[in-house]
């Protein structure tokens, strides 16, 4: 891998993930040796961004291989238009996932600095790093008499440190690309309302994929590829109901309402009352008409006794009101791509446990006898994923694991108690371990199947 800083994290935090990757079992299973360079692999896969981008075609709107034409056709346009960097577009179906469509990240290239500085945040810069131009808000400090059509060089403020409104930055930044000023520093930073729009486009970016800014909103929904994978492991069927219980933004849930050709009803439940809107924005979008959508906190929505008589369409439910329920938990987020620092304490990285076995517990409580539970997270931490899994089939007699179709990235990770059998029927998502078939250029539809975010996957049914 070409050199570029690995993921800065607290030096309490890089030791408590170092002896999860490093723990006995993981030590019997690989050997010392293999199980510090897996660390170290994961320390720097974190930082990149994954080789390819994933793209959930509406299936429900169109068949794949249209909306892959579409594509295909729109992102040529931006390029002739010069709206996009020139890339070739090369847009791959996904070898067992039929609605997933891929398309290569090229990166990072060799690009020449220039000398007007444009500092952005580090979410910004990550975003930069998949493909996306960078929007107004995102930047905080431009040269001092930065006009529209300047070249500017772009750097991603990964501490959080920048002051907003700087006319330059000497703390720790790493550049993203450079790109064309498409407003003035005074409609950046100088305007009561918070500015709207690109603030620079993207011409030269470190990491060059396309960018998919209005293009077929409704058609190419852009989604992790193990996210795209939970969707197709709860396998609703037509005419169920399904609860998805932390659902927002949303793309999990429209997914599930998508292979169920819209027909049935999908429940989604999200506490923070602004992210809701979103889940209703993007099912809009997708033109999706059986997703409900209640702002509820998820540990609540069991009813109780006297609550259960009531027949009400919202929140609480009574128990075993669901055919499937997926609990894509909130957690630490430690396998999010690209990260270029992660800020957090230890004891902030540790708080998502207690939480992730309450909602677990609602979760049980509302699938019907004969259900399927999915349990996912987009962390590393054996403590959000395996020990969840041998805590729950401990606490829950009547839940089994289940095997996962499709099956694509790696089995669970020894350290949590649980059999090699048990480990098989797990899904982890692990870039470290795509290191070798990046170095070989392996192509693109095996490579994108491991080379993705950090991801893990849990399958039960309840009998
Ligand atoms: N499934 C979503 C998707 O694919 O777009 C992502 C879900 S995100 C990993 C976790 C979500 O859980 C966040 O939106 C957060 O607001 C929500 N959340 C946190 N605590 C919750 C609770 N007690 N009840 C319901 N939602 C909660």
């Amino acid at each position: 891998m070409p050199v570029f800083p690995i993921i800065s994290l607290k030096p309490e935090v890089r030791e408590y993930l170092k002896r999860v990757f490093l723990n006995k079992e993981l030590l019997a299973a690989v050997g010392h040796q293999e199980a510090e360079q897996r660390f170290e692999r994961l320390l720097s896969c974190l930082s990149h961004p994954p080789s390819h981008t994933c793209v959930r075609a509406s299936t429900h709107l169109a068949p794949v291989d249209e909306i892959r034409q579409r594509l295909r056709e729109e992102l040529k346009k931006q390029q002739l238009c010069g709206s996009s960097a020139e890339v070739p577009v090369e847009i791959v179906p996904h070898p067992c996932i039929p609605d997933v469509l891929l398309l290569p990240v090229h990166g990072p290239r060799p690009v020449q600095q220039c000398q007007s500085e444009v500092v952005v945040g580090a979410l910004c810069g990550s975003a930069v790093l998949r493909g996306a131009h960078v929007y107004a808000p995102g930047i905080v400090a431009s040269p001092k008499f930065m006009k529209a059509g300047d070249v500017v060089s772009v750097f991603s403020d990964t501490d959080g440190r920048c002051t907003r409104g700087a006319t330059g930055f000497q703390g720790h930044k790493v550049f993203v690309g450079n790109g064309v000023a498409e407003m003035d520093r005074a409609a950046i930073f100088c305007t009561k309302e918070a500015p709207k729009g690109v603030g620079v486009r993207m011409t030269e970016p470190l990491y060059q994929s396309p960018s998919f800014d209005g293009v077929l909103p409704n058609l190419a929904f852009l989604q992790n590829l193990p996210s795209v994978v939970v969707g197709h492991v709860l396998g609703p069927c037509l005419g169920e109901r399904v609860l998805d219980i932390c659902a927002a933004p949303g793309g999990k849930t429209c997914h599930i309402a998508s292979l169920m050709k819209d027909q049935g009803e999908v429940v989604a439940l999200d506490k923070i009352r602004n992210k809701i809107d979103r889940v209703r924005q993007n099912a809009q979008m997708l033109q999706l008409q059986s997703i409900k959508v209640f702002c509820f906190d998820g540990v609540k929505a069991v009813s109780s006794d006297t609550e259960k008589l009531k027949e009400t369409e919202g929140p609480p439910f009574p128990p075993e009101s669901f055919d499937r329920v997926l609990l894509d938990a909130p957690c630490s987020g430690l396998g999010q791509r690209p990260n270029m620092a992660n800020t957090w304490s230890l004891k902030e990285i540790c708080s998502y446990q207690p939480l992730q076995r309450k909602l677990f517990q609602a979760a049980v409580s509302l699938l019907k006898k004969g259900g399927v539970l999915v349990y996912s997270t987009c962390t590393v931490t054996l403590a959000e994923n395996e020990e969840q899994v041998a805590w729950a089939l401990k606490t829950f007699p009547c839940l089994t694991l289940q095997p996962q179709e499709p099956h694509i990235g790696a089995e669970g990770m020894p350290g949590a108690g649980l059999s090699p059998e048990q480990l098989r029927l797990l899904q982890r998502f692990s870039p470290e371990l795509s290191w070798e078939q990046t170095q070989a250029n392996t192509p693109l539809p095996d490579r994108a199947s491991t080379d993705t975010i950090g991801f893990f996957i849990a399958k039960f049914l309840k009998s």
